[in-house]
């Protein structure tokens, strides 16, 4: 495979975090916040093949519930704050904690995608 001779393999985990090409590790994957590139700008590789779905945000959802739920019910067991208490910690935490994990998460799904070559099933003729 050319890829493979000319590029290392990269660790999808440390390009997709990054938000680094996945072929060459140095290019960015993204060119605003969570819109991907058209091609990586130092290896060249064309990013159509990216298309992460609603991977990312599905992901980002089970795990913004499961802190920010287990959070809010900790602190609720433990201190039973009154309700304001909640609104003023938790409301800003899953805007934080969505926003914060998307990206990386996208980047990661994209890196995993390319690495495992995966892609639509295909019938065969
Ligand atoms: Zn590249």
């Amino acid at each position: 495979m050319v890829d493979d001779d000319l590029y290392p393999p990269q660790s999808p985990y440390h390009t997709g975090f990054a938000g680094l090409c996945p072929r060459c590790g140095q290019g960015h994957l993204f060119t605003g916040f969570i819109n991907i590139a058209p091609k990586c700008e130092v290896c060249g590789l064309d990013l159509a093949f990216a298309d992460a779905g609603d991977g990312p945000a599905v992901f980002v959802t089970l795990f913004t519930g499961f802190i920010v739920l287990g959070a809010a019910m900790w602190t609720e067991i433990v201190y039973e704050p009154p309700m304001w208490v909640h609104l003023v910690i938790f409301l800003p935490m899953v805007l934080i904690v969505c926003v914060g994990m998307l990206r990386p998460l996208k980047g990661l799904l994209v890196a995993l995608q390319y690495r495992n070559k995966a892609e639509q099933g295909r019938l065969q003729s």
